[in-house]
């Protein structure tokens, strides 16, 4: 598998259409693997229309993995320049609700105040395992205290800000130093006139609003393909990006969506930070459970991230609301009872959508959201056949329509191991 770094830039504003708001006013702030993947599918056909062979292995026969884009247009210089992988911010982020954000740089100004991101993951896991031990609620809520109220101090006058802490949400960028980025998203209402569907003018008294995405913001996203479709495909996005015929999301019959697409090739996936960053959260994981005096602890901890929606079914074809050790033994070929969920924070989502490449509308279907966190035990320490298990995984990705960019998952992401307040 090759792995194309994609770079996306909004010629003209984008709306792209949100599954939760019936009434279509609302753009989602993330362009969507299926909404890439029939764009592109829709520049083919009006380029390429006699090469069906090429239409079919790019598009047809589910060889290659759309990405979800994520927003990646930052205020500071160095982060807009900068290529690293834009990712979603976990559901279990927690910061400021006065004062909501990671931290200010030191070469920024300092007209705004942010009082950095914590994740609560390790707090609610050790609240979990207390809890299945039965202990008392006083050592029950010693692992949540840290976060009901912000511990930022003023360094000027010395004092506490002392807020309740809030969900945090968004997409961010961590650079090579190890600091973070939350990415901007521009949007405005755009007002239309509606049409007189006899006469085809403007009917009077019918206008509406739609919310777009402005122009020029960027976007990023990590597409997946075999190595011998890597030439066609950079051929053909070179072209349609040249030519100017790539449209995302809705109004394009409006002037919305149109964009330009660059494609770098990813850094080679290496083992040996994938293994020290498992190796560096369970050792975080098991500093916890030994401070919090718990008894029954497992050799080894991972969590599951996910940085796309994930459509999972069981084998009655019902849709699963959580990664179920026995969805996880299916994917990793390890048997189901060495793992255990221990705790997680998830919601579930509505896909629908359209086939581009058809015409006609898609079966709606229920996903996990993006930004779901699990955190599991195993009762096998970290051997190397659980270092390649997780490590397809992180590959591969998880459940249905991965060629869409659904189900992409990070393990123990670094990120519940941060704090910056
Ligand atoms: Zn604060």
């Amino acid at each position: 598998m090759k792995r194309l770094h994609l770079r996306v830039t909004a010629l003209s504003p984008l709306a792209i259409r949100s599954d939760h708001a019936p009434q279509g006013v609302k753009t989602t702030h993330y362009v969507p693997g299926m909404t890439l993947s029939g764009a592109l599918a829709a520049s083919h056909r009006m380029l390429r229309p006699e090469q069906e062979e090429e239409f079919a292995a790019l598009f047809l026969q589910e060889r290659i993995s759309f990405p979800y884009l994520y927003p990646a247009s930052f205020q500071h210089p160095r982060f807009q320049k900068y290529q690293s992988p834009i990712m979603p911010v976990p559901k279990t982020a927690q910061s400021c609700k006065r004062f909501s954000g990671f931290p200010l740089l030191e070469d920024e100004e300092k007209d705004e105040e942010y009082h950095g991101v914590r994740d609560s993951l390790l707090d609610w896991g050790i609240f979990a395992m207390l809890n299945n031990e039965a202990s008392s609620i006083r050592e029950l809520l010693t692992p949540l205290r840290s976060h009901v109220t912000c511990p930022y101090i003023n360094e000027k006058t010395g004092k506490g800000c002392n807020h309740p802490m809030d969900h945090f949400s968004g997409f961010y960028r961590r650079n090579q130093a190890g600091q973070r980025k939350q990415a901007e998203v521009k949007t405005r209402l755009q007002t239309h006139t509606g049409i007189n569907r006899e006469w085809g003018t403007a009917q009077e008294g019918v206008l509406y609003n739609r919310e777009v995405i402005d122009e020029t913001m960027q976007f990023w996203g990590e597409l997946w393909l075999p190595a011998e479709l890597e030439r066609s495909f950079k051929q053909f996005l070179n072209e349609a990006s040249t030519e100017d015929v790539i449209r995302l999301g809705t109004g394009r019959t409006r002037g919305l969506g149109a964009v330009s697409i660059q494609a770098e090739e990813a850094p080679t996936w290496e083992p040996e930070p994938f293994k020290r960053k498992l190796t560096l959260f369970n050792e975080a994981v098991q500093k916890r459970t030994q401070e919090a005096g718990i008894q029954q602890r497992a050799p080894f901890y991972f969590a599951i991230t996910l940085h796309s929606p994930a459509i999972l079914c069981d084998p009655f074809l019902c849709y699963l609301k959580t990664i179920t050790p026995r969805a996880l033994a299916e994917r990793t070929g390890l048997p189901a009872h060495q793992f255990q969920c221990i705790y997680q924070s998830t919601g579930v989502q509505r896909i629908t959508g359209w086939y581009e490449v058809w015409g006609t509308p898609r079966t709606t279907e229920y996903a996990i959201e993006m930004g779901s966190v699990f955190l599991f035990a195993s009762s096998a320490p970290l051997d190397e056949e659980l270092i390649q298990a997780l490590a397809t995984l992180e590959q591969t990705g998880i459940g249905k329509r991965r060629n869409e960019g659904f189900g992409r998952v990070c393990i123990s992401d670094p990120f519940h191991l941060e704090a910056d307040c």
